[in-house]
């Protein structure tokens, strides 16, 4: 069963494109020592220690529209180990939205785990939708001397299909859906705001990759950029999410976890995941 909620009028479904294997934690946190892990393991590896990976999805559904959040690694040559590919239409057929009922692809940034559906072939996966990415990351990603391969087939094309919408930080991309800019994880990176009717969640993108940064935002992940600039947007958002009591979805966190809120006992930060 997909983890799901409701916020105001606009409800968020958690689905997947691809589950990895877990990892060694120091593979995703090269700079943590393993050791430093022993007070998370239970929140935050699994039994044998591993780091559990995830390339998570939201669905954002409404009278109004339907959207989703980041499209996973997709199918091709940028998908998977072992040539394993991309579920994530899959996934959406089973909560009920087929590819042309998606009015909005929204892009948190542009690594290759979070635009890998938008195109495929040339051709966009969502037929009729908008594809919303921030100005910052697309100016950074596609004017790099050697374009990456997941930005020439999966962001690039965009542009000349007509779809893209470039946006700017707390810009509304729907009725209560708005960008928070979030940088550090990449230039452009942007979490997502929901509000409606007195409620309120964000989906993090890359901000969070582990309930463990909760208490330890100063861990970095492999791929930030912008190391000093990632912690801090992470310290901004979850001061945010605790002190707005929002509900948080984070697209790297446990499949069946990875909606929930952040509590503070004794000042010590926790995950919790949403009760069903
Ligand atoms: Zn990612």
């Amino acid at each position: 069963m997909a983890l799901t909620t409701r916020i105001g009028r606009i409800e968020i479904i958690a689905i997947c494109d691809f589950v990895p294997p877990s990892a060694p934690p120091i593979e995703p946190f090269p700079e943590v020592p393993t050791e430093a892990w022993e007070p998370y393991r239970e929140s935050s590896l699994t039994k044998d220690g591993l780091y559990p990976r995830n390339y998570g999805v939201f669905v954002l559904r409404s009278d109004d529209f339907t959207a989703i959040v980041d499209t996973g690694l997709g199918p091709g040559p940028h998908a998977g180990q072992n040539g394993a590919e991309g579920m994530l239409l899959q996934n959406l057929a089973a909560v009920d939205v087929g590819v042309s009922d998606v009015d909005g692809v929204i892009n948190t940034h542009i690594h290759p785990d979070h635009v890998g559906w938008n195109v495929v072939d040339g051709a966009p996966t969502f037929s009729r939708a908008r594809y919303t990415v921030s100005r910052v990351d697309w100016e950074h990603w596609t004017t790099q001397d050697e374009i990456a391969p997941h930005v020439r087939d999966n962001a690039v094309p965009l542009e000349g299909l007509g779809v893209l919408d470039l946006v700017e930080d707390d810009q509304e991309i729907f009725i209560g859906v708005r960008t928070l800019g979030t940088p550090g994880h990449t230039p452009g990176h942007q979490s997502i705001l929901i509000e409606s009717g007195g409620e309120a969640a964000v989906i993090t993108g890359d901000v969070l990759h582990t309930p463990a940064q909760l208490q330890e935002p100063g861990w970095t992940f492999r791929a930030d950029i912008d190391k000093a600039a990632a912690v801090t947007s992470r310290r901004m958002l979850i001061e945010k999410a605790i002190e707005d009591k929002l509900t948080v979805a984070a697209g790297h966190l446990r499949y069946d976890g990875n909606i929930g809120h952040i509590v503070e006992v004794e000042g010590r930060r926790y995950w919790q995941v949403l009760a069903d």
